[in-house]
């Protein structure tokens, strides 16, 4: 199945998402049940259905914190249960399939996997539905052609998601690839998104870099959250507190409002 023949029809009927950005939010990773239940317990009630935290994390240094691997799932599974939140968390292992999708809802392959074959073709004969992120390093090409290898398996629930690139700037962690969101949403079926922490970096930026995604027609959001960012084990900088990003949900959903009057 190519990238072009594909429709999003699924993500509204899947996940009853009428005429709503998609809003996935929660911590970098997954650290402790207090912290998962205290933000999907806010985030639900500010009417968030995804919840994001990785319990298998890959990190750049060997030295960080990984993730609470099964346990950090097990979290997961009771928070799911007990909020009824739907989960989206990373796999970076196909020998952890099974595992993962237990508990996911929606499986997350990350940058640094994106070209990882095995592993896309490994969700691709699964039907759990997929969030694949862009490579640091992929061109547009590229990023389309690792979602056909999950679409030729026979998934056709894929999400993509820009979440900023590999530039010679440095000012930001990435550099977010607006025109990669505005090509995709023309010239292909594929539901896509944006990332605005991973590709800031800088929590100040979230808003603005999440607006500029959805302006050019993204169909949602993967937004970091932390109950408190200072003490996150990976990625506080860029995490929001909850109440940060309740302040500006209603800017990013009159951003996609707007952005849907004008398209129409
Ligand atoms: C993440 O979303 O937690 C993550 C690691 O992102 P990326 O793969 O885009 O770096
Ligand atoms: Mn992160």
């Amino acid at each position: 199945m190519k990238y072009e023949e594909v429709s999003k029809l699924w993500l509204n009927k899947e996940f009853s998402i009428p005429d709503e950005p998609m809003i996935i939010a929660g911590p970098c990773a997954v650290e402790s049940y207090e912290q998962m239940h205290t933000a999907a317990k806010k985030l639900k009630e500010m009417g968030i259905k995804f919840l994001r935290g990785g319990a298998y994390k890959p990190r750049t240094s060997p030295y960080s914190f990984q993730g609470l691997g099964l346990e950090g799932l097990e979290i997961l599974n009771q928070v799911k249960q007990e909020t009824g939140m739907k989960i989206v968390t990373e796999l970076m292992d196909v020998r952890k399939y099974n595992e993962i999708s237990k508990v996911a809802d929606i499986i997350q392959i990350g940058s640094r996997n994106c070209q990882n074959f095995d592993l896309l073709k490994e969700v691709g004969k699964g039907s759990v539905p997929v969030l694949l992120k862009r490579g640091m390093m992929n061109t547009i090409d590229e990023f389309l052609h690792s979602a056909e290898y999950i679409l030729n398996e026979g998934n056709e629930k894929v999400i993509l998601c820009e979440r900023g690139i590999r530039t010679f700037d440095n000012t930001f962690r990435n550099t977010l690839d607006v025109g990669a969101i505005a090509y995709i949403k023309k010239n292909s079926g594929l539901p896509v998104i944006v990332d605005p922490s991973h590709s800031s970096g800088i929590k100040e930026f979230v808003l603005p870099f999440a607006c500029a995604g959805i302006a050019v027609g993204a169909d949602g959001v993967i937004i970091e959250v932390h109950p408190n960012p200072e003490e996150a084990l990976c990625d506080g900088k860029q995490s929001l507190t909850i109440k940060e990003l309740e302040l500006i949900l209603d800017r990013m959903k009159n951003e996609y409002y707007l952005n849907a009057c004008i398209s129409a």
